[in-house]
């Protein structure tokens, strides 16, 4: 049989809490409608950088794929050909296929470290959520960064030097459009 501390007391013990809840600051988000900024090197959705003037920074090694503890990242390489104007990224080689499985990331920025070029990046955007599993596995279009002024869309030829080592030691690319050499919105470069 319950003893009158637990028939009596216990119960109004309880509603105390309530009773005390109910004047403290409401700590509820009211996501999605308001969304609270991330930690400036939050690890979200990667992005594939370009150079000021469009061509792609990605050149195709697949070093980022071969780092990936989860085995997210797909690249198919292929060469660049200026003699059929097809130029992606300066130097030999381009990234023709690039995907990235979110099903399977795990969001660690392993694949960013290995990348020799900083052409991935990872940018602060973290919704992910999808219906659909194939939803969920990124192709090169929707992880390229976006066009900014003064880039045009690939293929074109090199535009900011000769060879590829121009455009890896910015020779000719101003302090200004280095600052728009691909990472908005909070890609880390
Ligand atoms: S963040 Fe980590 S798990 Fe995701 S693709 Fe890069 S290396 Fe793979
Ligand atoms: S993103 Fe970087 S590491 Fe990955 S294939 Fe392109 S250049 Fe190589």
């Amino acid at each position: 049989m319950a003893s009158v501390k637990e028939q009596f007391w216990d119960p109004i013990a309880g509603f105390g809490v309530t009773f005390r809840t109910m004047f403290k600051k409401v700590v509820t988000e009211q996501y999605p409608f308001e969304k609270k900024p991330t930690a400036p090197r939050f690890h979200g959705r990667h992005q594939l950088n370009r150079w000021p003037d469009g061509l792609e920074k990605c050149i195709g090694c697949e070093l980022c794929a071969w780092a990936c503890p989860a085995d997210a990242i797909y690249v198919e390489g292929a060469d660049n050909n200026d003699a059929q104007g097809q130029r992606f990224s300066p130097g030999e080689r381009y990234g023709r296929v690039y995907q990235i499985n979110y099903l399977r990331c795990i969001l660690c920025g392993l694949c960013i470290e290995a990348c020799p070029t900083r052409a991935l990046t990872m940018t602060n955007e973290y919704e992910l959520a999808d219906s659909s599993r194939a939803g969920l596995i990124y192709e090169k279009s929707s992880l390229l960064a976006p066009l900014l002024p003064g880039m045009e869309e690939p293929p074109h030829p090199m535009r900011l030097g000769d060879d590829e080592g121009a455009y890896y030691k910015n020779l000719g690319i101003t302090p200004v459009s280095r600052g728009g050499a691909g990472a908005p919105n909070g890609g880390h470069m």
